[in-house]
């Protein structure tokens, strides 16, 4: 018998030989071919990401109706009339008080008058000084009537306009206001009509979703969330339909060859990409 060393033991293999410098595959996957799922459930798959799409697309349309920037705008419009409205109002009681006043001026001065009148017709003023003083007195209250007379002229004129002004902005906050309720009664009918559906397909995706193994579903939730909304997408004509980009020779060749059941994912995108009879393989 010789020495133990002078036959290799079997299976040797260099001690010096760095932990975990096992090779690669060259032809190592893109995917991760780690998850199967039945080629079936793949397809219904599809289903729940047209099903997802369809309720992204609804809730889009229900965010962005035209009747939510209508309604925008005629509030806007309705909060300026109003603003005007009042300013108008305020205006027109403003010019009433001082209608009332300025025709409080005039009573005075003509009551002031109609009492001198009265003293020169009774004839009791007789001193020729008096007389005149009193008669001066008479013309520079005409004169004192007439201008604040043209003053209540004015004022009134001021008053009618305000009230004008005011009946007009009423009318026009009543038209905003209809115009509003009519745009919001649209708005109302395009949101349930939304609803409904966004109701059906929810009901529709529990049931297909529901059939689906969880961990398909998971894989499938988290993609979508990381890719915009798309988490699976058709190899169609070996294009994947969720980036749109062609898979290259080497790619096809790893389709064909990988299970039937396994979950592939675009290299480009990384989304889940289900084989169907149209994937051009
Ligand atoms: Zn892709």
């Amino acid at each position: 018998m010789g020495p133990a060393h002078a036959r290799l033991p079997y299976g040797h293999r260099p001690l010096d030989r760095p932990r975990g410098a096992v090779r690669h595959s060259h032809t190592e996957h893109h995917w991760s071919p780690q998850l199967n799922a039945a080629p079936a459930d793949q397809i219904r798959l599809l289903d729940v990401q047209d099903l997802d799409t369809r309720l992204s697309q609804l809730a889009h349309k229900r965010r962005s109706l035209p009747e939510h920037e209508e309604i925008q705008t005629l509030e806007a419009d309705l909060s300026q009339l109003r603003d005007l409205l009042v300013a108008a109002q305020t205006e027109e009681s403003d010019t009433a008080r001082e209608q009332t006043k300025a025709e409080q001026d005039v009573d005075q001065v003509r009551q002031r008058a109609a009492r001198d009148q009265q003293r020169l017709d009774s004839g009791m003023v007789t001193n020729p000084k008096d007389l005149e003083s009193l008669q001066s007195e008479i013309a520079s209250l005409a004169k004192r009537q007439s201008d604040l007379e043209d003053v209540v002229l004015e004022v009134m004129e001021r008053r009618e306009s305000a009230q004008e002004r005011a009946a007009e902005l009423t009318e026009r906050v009543e038209s905003v206001q209809q115009r509003t309720a009519e745009a919001e009664g649209r708005r109302d009918l395009a949101l349930e009509s939304i609803d409904h559906e966004v109701r059906m397909a929810t009901k529709e995706r529990e049931v297909v979703a529901g059939a689906l193994p969880a961990d398909l579903l998971k894989l499938y939730e988290k993609i979508r969330e990381q890719q915009g909304g798309v988490g699976a997408a058709k190899l169609f004509q070996r294009r994947c339909e969720g980036c749109r980009l062609e898979l290259n020779i080497t790619e096809v060749n790893d389709v064909r060859e990988a299970a039937e059941d396994a979950v592939l994912r675009c290299e480009n995108c990384r989304r889940i990409l289900v084989r169907t009879p149209e994937s051009g393989l």
